[in-house]
């Protein structure tokens, strides 16, 4: 694959980057913090018991019943910011190649809240390798990755209309409109730590597939090195 030419790359966040899990973690020790502070609950416990049950509030719920309402519960969960967040090995390798290729564009374009992207961003350590407006949050243009709004942001920003790669894990939405738009794109299988599961690709219309599938972000990597010549 030759990545010589005049490319942009963007990338997905959660569970392309890093464990989305990861974070979900924090979240519910961020919540069992809290609940150990204003009721004096055993946090250790609380954390235990979020992580069991299918979703974090039923497992509190069901050790301090209505003390933390599920507003007041999303409000903490969703206010949480990491002191750190894991990088995936393999992304740190790929990113580290592309802080040296000044000359291509590279993207986040992610979905959800802007100040918990934000707060895996910042956890993450990645903040200076993104300039800010080529971080597109759905929140923060009010379309998500069902619509060609977000990659349509960035081919405007860009002025750039071909070249670009989009390097995602969702089936329901990272490769659709890419692709429609004349993208290539790249899916990172799930290593088993995903939050979405990924279906088999057989199971998924051709129009939501991705055009590649890749184990690591490593393939990318050197690619990318062989491409231009870079050492890894
Ligand atoms: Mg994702």
């Amino acid at each position: 694959m030759d990545f010589s030419g005049n490319i942009a790359l963007a990338f997905d966040l959660d569970d392309t980057l890093y464990d989305e899990r990861d974070y979900a973690r924090a979240c519910i020790a961020n919540v069992a913090r809290h609940c150990a502070e204003a009721f004096g609950s055993d946090a250790i416990r609380l954390e235990a018991d979020m992580l069991a049950a299918p979703n974090p509030y039923d497992g509190l719920h069901g050790t301090i019943g209505d003390k933390l309402p599920i507003d007041a519960f999303l409000k903490i969960y969703r206010a949480t910011e990491p002191a750190s967040l894991p990088l995936r090995e393999d992304a740190r390798r790929l990113l580290e190649v592309l802080a040296r290729c000044p000359h291509i564009p590279v993207y986040l374009i992610t979905d959800g809240r802007c100040h918990g992207q934000y707060a895996k961003i910042n956890a993450l350590g990645i903040t200076d390798l993104f300039t800010p407006e080529r971080i597109i949050i759905s929140e923060a243009i009010g379309f998500d990755k069902h619509t060609p709004m977000p990659f349509v942001t960035a081919m405007a920003r860009e002025n750039r209309h071909s070249g670009w790669y989009y390097i995602g894990d969702n089936l329901a939405k990272d490769f659709y409109w890419p692709r429609r738009l004349g993208w290539s794109t790249f899916m990172v299988t799930d290593r088993g730590r995903n939050v979405h599961p990924q279906p088999p690709l057989k199971n998924i219309a051709p129009e939501y597939r991705p055009d590649f599938v890749i184990d690591s972000l490593d393939y990318l990597t050197s690619q990318i090195c062989q491409s231009l010549s870079l050492q890894v």
